[in-house]
């Protein structure tokens, strides 16, 4: 799967003029989780990831390319204690999985892409209510005063995303990003609809869609991204 590794390169391109710090997975204690989403009132909130008109941006991209190599989380910018107003805020996640073999056994492809886009909406840290816009890729978090004073961090919020994510068998390693540097979530915001638009195919194409490009709104996707086209065709019959 290298549908996504273009995106995943220019995004840790426009990373790369930050300062990133890193934690490793097995060190972190995931921070609790509940079983469904809770509601935390203003009042009783701090500052807002991703509130008050700040952008934000959330992606998540699969690959097989070792563009993943550890389980870790890496921050971008201030930490949620050192956070004392809104501000701009991006979680991206990159999955390394094992090879999907997507044109011989594409139900279970199809399920495994269909479980990791579950996980990504259905992680629930205590304390820290998200927000999403599907239609805009937009995350936005309030954080409950009392899991500030708990001391509620990236590294833990991050290492709950990838215990949730590591019970899917077909995923090796997981990189969980959270930005909150407003010029890097700029620079990366764009990302959120390439991905958007390969996941849309993807799954279109999983879904046994007609092979007619003549005729086929996707098209410009397939144009531009390398690999579509031979996954929906077949290797001779894209070329
Ligand atoms: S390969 Fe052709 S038919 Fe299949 S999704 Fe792409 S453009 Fe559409």
């Amino acid at each position: 799967m290298k549908l996504y590794d273009s995106i995943i390169e220019e995004t840790l391109g426009a990373l790369a003029k930050g300062t990133p710090k890193c934690f490793s997975y097995e060190k972190e204690k995931p921070w609790s989780c509940l079983e469904n989403t809770e509601f935390i009132m203003q009042r009783d909130a701090g500052p807002e990831l991703g509130g008050s008109g700040e952008p934000s941006v959330n992606y998540t991209c699969v690959t097989t390319s070792g563009l993943a190599n550890e389980d870790e989380i890496i921050v971008y910018g201030q930490d949620i204690p050192e956070i004392k107003k809104d501000t701009a805020f991006a979680r991206i996640v990159i999955l390394e999985t094992c090879d999907l073999k997507e044109s011989e056994d594409q139900e279970k492809t199809f399920q495994t892409i269909r479980n990791m886009e579950f996980v990504r909406y259905h992680v629930f840290p205590e304390g820290y209510m998200v927000r999403v816009s599907a239609s805009s890729n937009q995350e936005q978090v309030r954080i409950a005063k009392s899991a500030i004073k708990k001391g509620i961090c990236f590294s833990k919020v991050g290492a709950a995303y990838i215990k949730k994510y590591k019970e899917i068998p077909e995923i090796k390693k997981v990189r969980v990003i959270f930005v909150t540097e407003k010029e890097l979530v700029n620079a990366i915001k764009g990302n959120a609809e390439k991905v958007d638009a390969i996941t849309k195919t993807l799954t279109h194409i999983l879904d046994g869609m007609p092979t007619d490009c003549g005729h086929c709104s996707m098209k410009p996707v397939c144009d531009e991204v390398d690999g579509l086209k031979e996954l929906h065709l077949g290797k001779k019959a894209a070329k």
